[in-house]
């Protein structure tokens, strides 16, 4: 439905003050209401939205209502989200700039891991992983509302389902057992749209309905996993200015999602635009006004700032900070608990905080409280979050998101993982519905099969023993600086490398890193290290960091094999990521040792990418090579009768310096700030600068980047053919006051000392 007044729903809401939250909500469905849709998707979280949104692209003749039991969309956890989700928006919805004006920046995330005694951080900055949004729920699930509704799906608020069961559901109804077809589960809407409430009889049924779990409770209790879960505690807080400069950390300021790791678990801290006090037909309308122009294709930037439609729409925003503790839950708290707040959730917060100094320095007098923000509570509570539904599809029905399974925020999976979950089922639901009605039974058994093993068998536990993992890797900064960068190495090559601005079957079967069986074989020998059988004895009942200095030397003998598996399976590709020092005597080993004869396929892309015409960036693109596996040399030759020998001493001579790097308008103020850091040097010869998003070839170079200097973000710095990394990295080499060292070596000219 469009609506071409501005103030539609204000204006509706002041002529009809009877209107409540959910009629105003469900006045913006196109059709009426059916008994017999073809699909029912129990609760418009953001998982049931997309899964409906994407099934209306793939097959806008199905009829979909989405039921709601929200009289309105309200805040919820889980704001940060990664670049899989805005490929998804991209692709499915509409492209996301026009987010920005709904939702706050997120570029990548930013770990910082606590000492022991809680007083440094030693940080693994990872920022720049692609852009993606920090969600304000509410506005979330409001927009993907109000675009499923724009795109002709009903989506009902103040609608709870109930779902009636029968044999037929699992198959074995004789009634069922030789016929083609399949049954749904039965549907029953509580008090909708008559007072009684009315039975539905859908095709097919999507289960969205989150911790809930409507359907999936049905089928089977949830499965926890062996050993210990996490808890989460967490709060709303108003960032001051100011504060002492030396609390602060490093990049504190970056849009990115902050991980403070400790040996308990972590801590969020995830700035977001918050439009809490927006009335729901103001920022209806607001979000009407954003669909039409981008539904009229008006330019993003052609649309007023955040601050100019709140001020339209009289809608009011403001920034908040999400913070919270996902903590393991065989920690033993201590006995005078209640002196640290009133309730629980006050209780455990405060204990993690004033337990860590870092945590203690760096939240006081910076951020301040938001008491009862998002209703009644001001601190909130989540146990056991660990969980997977024993059954996940079955005749007639899928489920998905947190009504599948949920293990821990950490890497932001909910919302990633269950985007995967959603475009899945809608895939395999159009798959079903696209059989003749003699097949349907048969694809529909296919599928379920293929969702169980996808969702139960695979991803959960995946990202289960990921968990594990990186919370193993917290109980020990050391284990932390060692641990992360091989769970990078491991994960980039999948994030990355072959991802467009779409999101893709890869996507689905993201699981950063961890759908890679190479993760999994290299964190199970780890985890046999670290978390022995009898690992929970040494956790169960102790306080983490007792235990940890009491058995500190068997975890330095554990720490030492650890590095051995480490170094013996991941050596060379872990070199991007060593400590300041490693890389300066990586990069000088690098440089005397560069006489060989054989040319590295670096030095092809180098060469091609500094050839200036516009024929050298279609080389990668038309050429018919499988960029993520070795490339001949004669595909960068491009037809030049090349002597690579000869090539590689030109190069070094005329291009020492190259910096792949991204220009401004994509967001990357790590380019800008190499940028301006080597520009300081005044090297010459002069840095060779690539703004790969300008070229043609941009995901090309990006693939073929990632596979030889294990680096996929930028800006990505050459000195003579070999990564020194991006800018942190130059920054620290900077402030090492190796820098200049390096450059001379290399043979380039020095004539300030930088900044
Ligand atoms: C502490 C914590 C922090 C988190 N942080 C992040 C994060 O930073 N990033 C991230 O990606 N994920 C995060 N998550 C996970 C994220 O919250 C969830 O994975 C995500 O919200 C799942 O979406 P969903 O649509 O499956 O479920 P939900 O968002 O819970 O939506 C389910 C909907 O169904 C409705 N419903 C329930 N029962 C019925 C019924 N009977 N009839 C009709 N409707 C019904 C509910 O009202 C709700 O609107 C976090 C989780 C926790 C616990």
């Amino acid at each position: 439905m469009t609506i071409d007044n501005l103030h539609h729903f204000t204006q509706l809401r002041a002529a009809h003050p009877e209107l409540t939250d959910s009629m105003l909500l469900n006045s913006n469905n196109s059709s009426k209401f059916s008994t017999k849709p073809d699909v029912v998707v129990a609760g418009a979280g953001i998982i049931g939205l997309c899964y409906a949104i994407q099934l209306k692209n793939i097959s806008p003749h199905l009829n979909i209502a989405v039921y709601e039991k929200s009289r309105a969309p309200v805040q919820k956890i889980g704001e940060s989200t990664l670049s899989s989700f805005s490929r998804f928006t991209n692709g499915a919805v509409m492209p996301h700039d026009y987010f920005f004006r709904l939702f706050g920046l997120k570029d990548g995330l930013q770990f910082y891991c606590i000492d022991r005694e809680g007083v440094e951080v030693t940080s693994e900055d990872i920022g720049g992983l692609d852009l993606s949004f920090q969600l304000d729920r509410r506005m979330s699930e409001l927009f993907f509302t109000m675009w499923a509704q724009r795109i002709g799906i009903n989506v009902y608020h103040g609608v709870e389902v109930d779902f009636e069961v029968s044999d037929k559901d699992q198959g074995s109804s004789p009634e069922f057992q030789d016929t083609h077809h399949f049954a749904a589960p039965q549907v029953k809407l509580k008090n909708f749209p008559k007072p009684g409430g009315t039975e539905v009889d859908a095709k097919l049924v999507c289960d969205a309905s989150g911790f809930s779990r409507k359907l999936t409770s049905k089928f089977g209790n949830k499965e926890t996993f062996d050993g210990w879960n996490c808890d989460a505690y967490w709060a709303y807080f108003k960032q001051k200015e100011g504060g002492k400069a030396e609390n602060r950390l490093d990049h504190w300021d970056y849009p990115a999602t902050k991980h403070m790791c400790f040996p308990e678990g972590w801590g969020w801290f995830i700035k977001l635009i918050s439009w809490h006090h927006a009335p729901l037909a103001n920022i209806m309308d607001l979000v009407a006004y954003i669909i039409n122009k981008a539904k009229n294709g008006v330019a993003a930037e052609a649309i007023p700032s955040i601050k100019a439609l709140s001020a339209m729409f009289d809608c009011p925003f403001e920034f908040i900070t999400s913070i919270g503790w996902a903590v393991r839950n065989d920690h033993k708290f201590p006995e005078n608990l209640d002196e640290y707040g009133d309730g629980e959730g006050e209780r455990k917060f405060n204990y993690f905080k004033r337990r860590y100094p870092t945590l203690n320095k760096l939240m006081n007098g910076v951020y301040e409280l938001l008491p009862k923000y998002y209703g009644k509570q001001t601190y909130f509570v989540r146990k056991s979050m660990a969980y997977r539904s024993p059954i996940v599809a079955g005749e007639g029905w899928f489920a998905i998101g947190n009504s599948a399974g949920f293990t821990n925020p950490l890497i932001s999976p909910g919302i990633n993982a269950g985007i995967g979950t959603a475009v899945l089922a809608a895939n395999l639901t159009k798959e079903i519905f696209d059989q003749p009605p003699e097949k349907a039974r048969a694809v529909m058994q296919k599928c379920i099969t293929t969702y169980q093993t996808y969702s139960h068998d695979f991803m959960i536990p995946r990202l289960h023993l990921m968990n594990h993992y990186w919370y193993n890797s917290f109980r020990d900064h050391r284990l932390f600086e060692v641990m992360v960068p091989c769970f990078w190495t491991l994960g980039i090559d999948d994030i990355d490398v072959q991802y467009v601005d779409e999101f893709t079957e890869e996507d689905v079967n993201w699981v950063i890193g961890v759908g890679h069986d190479k993760f999994v074989d290299f964190s199970g020998k780890v985890l046999e290290i670290l978390e022995p059988s009898d690992g929970l004895a040494e956790m169960n009942g102790v306080n983490i960091s007792e235990s940890t200095t009491a058995n500190y030397k068997e975890l330095q003998e554990n720490m030492k094999e650890m590095q051995e598996v480490v170094a013996l399976e991941f050596n060379s590709s872990c070199s991007g990521y060593m400590s300041t020092s490693a890389k300066i005597c990586n990069v000088r080993g690098f440089l005397s040792k560069n006489t060989k004869s054989s040319v590295d396929e670096i030095y092809g892309l180098i060469s091609l990418v500094t050839r200036e015409s516009e024929q050298s960036q279609r080389v990668l693109t038309t050429e018919s090579v499988d960029l993520t596996q070795p490339v001949d040399m004669n595909v960068y030759a491009a037809k030049r009768g090349m002597k690579w020998d000869k090539e590689l001493q030109r190069l070094n001579e005329e291009y020492p310096v190259v910096v792949f790097s991204k220009t401004n308008q994509t967001y990357c103020p790590y380019s800008r700030k190499a940028k301006q850091l080597l520009q300081a040097y005044q090297l010459s010869p002069p840095p060779k600068i690539i703004e790969v998003d300008l070229r043609e070839d941009a995901a090309q170079l990006k693939t073929v980047l990632t596979r030889l200097t294990r680096r996929s973000t930028f800006p990505n710095i050459l000195l003579r053919g070999k990564t020194i990394g991006g800018s942190d990295d130059l920054h620290a080499l900077h402030n090492a006051n190796a820098l200049r060292d390096m450059f001379l070596e290399a043979g380039v000219d020095v004539h300030m000392d930088g900044m």
